[in-house]
C-alpha cells in the first residue's frame, strides 16, 4: 500500500494533520449541510445607477451551521471547488435562485437573479445540459438568468470553458464578467468570452473618492467596456458621494451596502415592498 500523506511528513507535522483532519470534517459536513438545507441564499439588489430601480439579484450564497452559526461562502467555497462538491451546489443555487425570485417578482423587480459560478462548473460541458434542464423543469426564459464568473475561472480550462460559455450564451443566458479589475483581468482577454456584463470589483470602486487614479482606471474601464459593447455593474458601492461618481462616468448598474446588503429571502420581499410599492 502507498504511504499515506500522514505517514510521508512524519511525525514532526502533527499539526498538519489537525488541519487535514478539520478540513474532512468540514467536507463531510458540508456534504451534508447541502442535502439538509443548511445552506441558504442571500440577495443583494443590482440598481440603476440613475433612478435607483432594482434590475436585478445576485444570489450570494451562505452557510447555517447548527453550532458554529452563519459562515461565509468564502470559507466553504474553495473546500467545495478543491473536492468537486461546487457542481452539485452550483445547480442547487440556479435552482433555488429561480424558484425565491419568482416567488418576490413583481412590477418593480422582474425576477432577473445571478449565479455566480466556479471554474469546475464550466470546465465541463454537461453543465450547459444541466442548466438547460432546471429552466426547463420552471418554464423560465434563459435570459433571466446571469451567471457570473472570473475571467481567471475562464481561464483554468479555456477550450472548454469557453465552448459552454458559448452554448450557454447561444440559450440566451447572460454572461457576466466578475471582480474586473483585479488580478489579470483583462480587456483583451474579455473579448474572447460571450459576454454581456462586467461587474467592477470593488477593490477599485471603494478607492474613486480617496484615488485620482483609481478614478481613472473605473471611468477608462466604464468607457472602453461600454465601447465594447458590455454593461456596467459597480460592485461594493458603500456611500452617495461614489454613486455620484458613477453617475457622473454613465456607469448603468450598480450593488452595494450603501443601497442594500445581501438579505435572506424574506428580508429582501420586505425591502422591496417598503421600498418599491
Ligand atoms: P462576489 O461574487 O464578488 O460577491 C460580492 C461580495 O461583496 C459579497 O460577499 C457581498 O456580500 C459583498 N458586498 C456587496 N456589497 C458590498 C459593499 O458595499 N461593501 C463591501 N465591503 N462588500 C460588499 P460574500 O457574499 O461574502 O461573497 C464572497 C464571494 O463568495 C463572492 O464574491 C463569490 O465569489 C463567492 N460566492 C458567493 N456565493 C457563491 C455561490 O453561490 N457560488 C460560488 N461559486 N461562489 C459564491
Ligand atoms: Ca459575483
Ligand atoms: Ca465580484
Ligand atoms: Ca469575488
Amino acid at each position: 500500500e502507498a504511504p499515506n500523506s500522514k505517514e510521508m511528513m512524519g511525525v514532526f507535522h502533527e499539526e498538519l494533520d489537525i488541519y487535514d483532519e478539520d478540513r474532512l470534517t468540514l467536507l463531510t459536513h458540508l456534504r451534508e449541510a447541502l442535502d439538509q438545507e443548511q445552506l441558504v441564499l442571500y440577495y443583494q439588489p443590482k440598481l440603476n445607477v440613475n433612478s435607483n430601480q432594482v434590475v436585478g439579484m445576485e444570489a450570494l450564497v451562505r452557510w447555517i451551521h447548527p453550532t458554529r452559526g452563519l459562515i461565509p461562502p468564502d470559507e466553504f467555497i474553495p473546500l467545495a471547488e478543491e473536492s468537486g462538491l461546487i457542481n452539485q451546489l452550483t445547480l442547487w443555487a440556479i435552482d433555488r435562485a429561480i424558484v425565491d425570485m419568482n416567488s418576490i417578482k413583481q412590477a418593480a423587480y422582474s425576477g432577473t437573479v445571478s449565479i455566480n459560478v466556479s471554474a469546475r462548473d464550466i470546465s465541463k460541458m454537461s453543465f450547459v445540459e444541466d442548466v438547460k434542464k432546471i429552466l426547463n423543469r420552471h418554464s423560465v426564459a434563459a435570459e433571466s438568468i446571469y451567471l457570473e464568473l472570473t475571467e481567471t475561472a475562464a481561464m483554468e480550462d479555456p477550450k472548454v470553458s469557453i465552448a459552454s460559455l458559448t452554448a450557454l450564451a447561444e440559450m440566451g443566458v447572460n454572461i457576466s464578467v466578475d471582480d474586473f479589475g483585479t488580478g489579470y483581468s483583462s480587456l483583451s482577454y474579455l473579448q474572447r468570452l460571450p459576454a454581456k456584463e462586467v461587474k467592477l470589483d470593488r477593490s477599485l470602486i471603494g478607492e474613486i473618492r480617496s484615488s485620482d487614479s483609481a478614478a481613472i482606471i473605473v471611468k477608462a474601464s466604464i468607457n472602453m467596456a461600454q465601447a465594447l459593447g458590455y454593461a456596467i455593474v459597480a460592485e461594493g458601492v458603500e456611500d452617495e458621494e461614489t454613486r455620484e461618481y458613477l453617475k457622473e462616468y454613465n456607469c448603468d448598474t450598480y450593488q452595494g451596502f450603501l443601497t442594500c446588503r445581501p438579505l435572506p429571502l424574506d428580508d429582501i420581499r420586505k425591502w422591496l415592498n417598503k421600498n418599491y410599492s
